[in-house]
């Protein structure tokens, strides 16, 4: 029988081919698990009932020889703010509870020409603000590792749902660290784009200038597989780019040479096993032949509180659109501005009002130079500290992905500062547009997975590819 915990798209894809497992066998394997694991884990906030369909068809296509496209017969899972015409997509908010989709995201729409499953659609912090999948408003997914602990978030659904043999691979949204931080604490990749790089259309907007759609996997291969698949120029997306014309490959052998730069960070802020973590696969890069550069950016420690400004700011624009007229949920009140009232109190959790407050305030006629305006030219500011280094030569920025494994349910949720720094490594890629992933680098001593961080410069995906495959192979005996 197959591992399911294992299974990677690179190895069902030669399966599938040469015969030795059909489609519906593999769906069904998973929907299995699915029936076994999600009550306690919570990944999944729907199942859909014709995943068994889907993979039927495709089994029929490929008895008949026809060309069934990539990926066919992956079964993925799908974060609940990317739409797939006609299901229901709610962002784990109450105001979006039955809101179907009408059409599909430009990346569901690749990936259904690729010839994907859909096993369903995963749980998450609601409309991706967050960082355990607390906020969901239909009840946190627990850590595959200790159920006790958070998965991290806001792609805690699909993370965990890889993690645990619930889905081969995953999408998920990146738009300060939401696919990064969760595969560190649940022991699998996420890859945040660079900026443009895959299409937002049809990602329910958090905000606009940040968000990225990326693939969870349990290998960069797999990460490399999917984001083919799903990037490229959009025109329902104005800032998608024609990767192929942008993309930038430094690798000219298959042993070729990287100057990899360490990000200098404040090592007592960060969990013991954590830095431990990152100097033994600083070890593992150096041996690989690599030069290893301490980098200090100067103005990455102001990322956390820039951040802070800019994305609440996007957001109380994006959320004006649910209004309890256009969209979702809509409660009557004495008159229209009450309707807005009492259904935006009714229908928003407490992170996304802290939000629409907080982003609301920066932008206001009295507020805005001094918070909005800052924070942007600070963000100007760190995306040219990121130029410099990467004209210096330097192929990658290497840190933790979090300050700390997983934490409990419960530790952080009534702390929205603490909650706030987990993306304190994991927002300057966003702040900057540069492409970043997650990867397993071992576990910590009470068995709690830990990954490392790398950044590239923009549209040099292939350069995280590349190390992170080396690292994996480097690594493999040791940290399986
Ligand atoms: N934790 C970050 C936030 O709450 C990142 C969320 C995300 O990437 N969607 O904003």
């Amino acid at each position: 029988m197959i591992d399911l915990n294992k299974l990677t798209i690179k190895k069902a894809r030669e399966l599938i081919k040469n015969k030795e497992v059909s489609c519906q066998e593999l769906v069904s394997a998973y929907l299995k698990k699915i029936e076994e694991k999600n009550k306690e884990i919570n990944a999944y906030l729907e199942v859909f009932d014709d995943a068994i369909k889907q993979a039927q068809e495709l089994d029929e296509k490929i008895k008949n020889g026809e060309d069934v496209g990539e990926l066919a017969g992956i079964p993925l899972a799908i974060k609940d703010n990317i739409l797939i015409k006609g299901r229901l997509c709610s962002s784990a908010s109450r105001i979006l509870e039955n809101y179907h989709a009408t059409y599909d995201a430009t990346a569901i729409k690749k990936l259904k020409r690729a010839g994907a499953i859909f096993l369903g659609r995963t749980n998450m912090d609601e409309f991706a603000m967050g960082a355990s999948t607390e906020n969901s408003a239909f009840g946190p997914t627990k850590n595959p590792y200790d159920l006790e602990r958070v998965p991290g978030g806001s792609s805690g659904g699909s993370i965990a749902s890889v993690a645990s043999g619930m889905a081969m691979a995953g999408l998920g949204s990146d738009t300060g660290g939401s696919l990064r931080q969760p595969a560190s604490f649940c022991g699998v990749v996420g890859l945040s784009p660079t900026y443009g790089a895959v299409s937002r259309y049809g990602l329910m907007a958090m905000a606009s200038s940040f968000d990225q759609i990326g693939p969870t996997t349990k290998t960069v291969e797999d990460a490399e597989i999917l984001f083919n698949v799903i990037k490229g120029q959009d025109k329902m997306d104005s800032t998608s780019v024609d990767y192929v014309k942008h993309s930038v490959s430094n690798i000219s052998a298959n042993n070729h040479k990287m100057k990899i730069g360490v990000l200098k960070y404040d090592r007592a802020g960060v969990d013991e096993e954590v830095n431990k973590a990152l100097d033994d696969s600083v070890e593992v890069f150096r041996k690989l032949g690599h030069e290893i550069v301490e980098v200090d950016p100067p103005h990455i420690k102001y990322s956390v509180p820039c951040y802070y400004i800019l994305v609440p700011a996007e957001v109380s624009s994006n959320m004006a659109r649910f209004d309890g007229v256009r969209y979702g949920l809509s409660v009557g009140g004495k008159n229209l501005i009450d309707d807005y009232m009492e259904t935006r109190t009714k229908g928003f959790g407490n992170e996304v009002r802290r939000r629409i407050m907080l982003g609301t305030y920066v932008l206001s006629a009295g507020y805005y130079d001094a918070y909005y305006n800052k924070a942007q030219k600070v963000r100007a500011l760190i995306k040219k500290d990121f130029q410099k280094i990467f004209e210096q030569g330097v192929s990658i920025i290497l840190s933790p992905t979090s300050p700390t494994p997983a934490f409990k349910i419960g530790e952080k949720s009534n702390n929205p500062l603490q909650m706030y720094l987990e993306d304190i490594f994991t927002a300057p890629a966003k702040i900057a547009g540069v492409p970043a992933i997650s990867i397993p680098a071992g576990k910590s001593k009470s068995g709690l997975p830990i990954g490392i961080h790398m950044m590239a410069s923009w549209f040099e995906e292939d350069t995280l590819f590349y190390l992170g495959k080396q690292y994996e192979n480097a690594t493999a005996s040791t940290l399986a």
